[in-house]
């Protein structure tokens, strides 16, 4: 497995890959890595020939500066993680490199970055397109993995891919769990004994509203009451948003499309967690 930490390097890489055919494909993380990013880059590796791994935290997508100098750095482990999982090529630019003191020029994503994290995280998705379409234009790659635990940022980079017409194909892989439904995060060793004993809420209100959508209900509020209130049984969980919307636009309208998703966000004291369920018509 190669590291790669020079752009001037990455690019001559991906250029010899390329001359002789080989099928590319990436997986962007900010390292961290656990089981679910080591989902993402099997598949990769079992449907590519080259599989690039970035590891860069990207500064600009935090919009709460101590949340990016908290964020975990394990490199070392991570590239384990990643050469277990099938990588072929590590790129860690440096942030110096990825953004000189003169660059300003950045992506302005659709409308899909607009609701629920667009809200919450102001700037947070200008961060993230931006990144994305820098890292697509080094990797140039034929495919790149996003996770769906991150629904919104699945949404925005389709948007932006299709917007600025690059051509590479997005793929989005399911979420992965631990066995009692927490989505696996960065953030869940930040949990308390007893926030991570009530974290599974989430997931149990995802399955009700889900239940809720198959038995045919398509009234948005009350889908979204019935998250609600599932997550009112646990005292230390704190809602932040509870939305469906179109899972394509992420846009709301009081009946919801047959192509929709909820997505959740909540504090368990100090850690915010993110959770979404695709909701698409299999009774109606
Ligand atoms: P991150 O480094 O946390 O920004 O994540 C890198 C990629 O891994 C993103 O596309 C995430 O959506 C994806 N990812 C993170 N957690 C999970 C999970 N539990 N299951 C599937 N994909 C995930």
């Amino acid at each position: 497995m190669l590291v790669v930490n020079d752009i001037a390097e990455i690019r001559n890489v991906i250029s010899q890959f390329r001359q002789v055919g080989r099928r590319i494909g990436f997986v962007p993380t900010m390292g961290a890595l656990h089981s679910g990013h080591a989902t993402l880059i099997k598949q990769c590796s079992e449907q590519n020939d080259v599989t690039v791994v970035s590891i860069f935290v990207n500064h600009t997508q935090f919009n709460v500066q101590s949340d990016f100098d908290k964020y975990p750095r394990t490199f070392e482990a991570d590239t384990e993680v990643a050469r277990a999982a099938g990588a072929d090529v590590i790129f860690a630019p440096a942030s110096h490199d990825m953004y000189p003191p003169d660059f300003r020029t950045f992506v302005e994503p659709g409308q899909s970055a607009d609701p629920m994290e667009g809200e919450g995280r102001p700037g947070h998705f200008r961060g993230v397109a931006t990144v994305v379409v820098k890292l697509l234009n080094l990797v140039q790659p034929d495919i790149a993995y996003f996770g769906k635990k991150d629904f919104q940022q699945l949404a925005v980079v389709r948007e932006t891919v299709e917007s600025l017409n690059i051509p590479v194909v997005i793929r989005g892989v399911d979420t992965v769990r631990e066995p009692d439904g927490l989505a696996l995060s960065s953030r869940n060793v930040r949990l308390s004994d007893e926030a991570r004993r009530q974290s599974p809420v989430i997931y149990r209100a995802l399955i009700k509203v889900r239940d809720a959508y198959e038995s045919g209900e398509r009234t948005t509020y009350v889908l979204e009451n019935l998250a609600m209130t599932e997550m009112q049984t646990e005292d230390l969980c704190r809602v932040e948003y509870a939305t469906v919307c179109d899972a394509r636009t992420l846009q709301s309208s009081e009946v919801a499309s047959d192509n929709a998703v909820l997505c959740i966000a909540a504090w368990f004291d100090d850690v915010r967690l993110i959770d979404n369920i695709e909701l698409t018509s299999t009774t109606k």
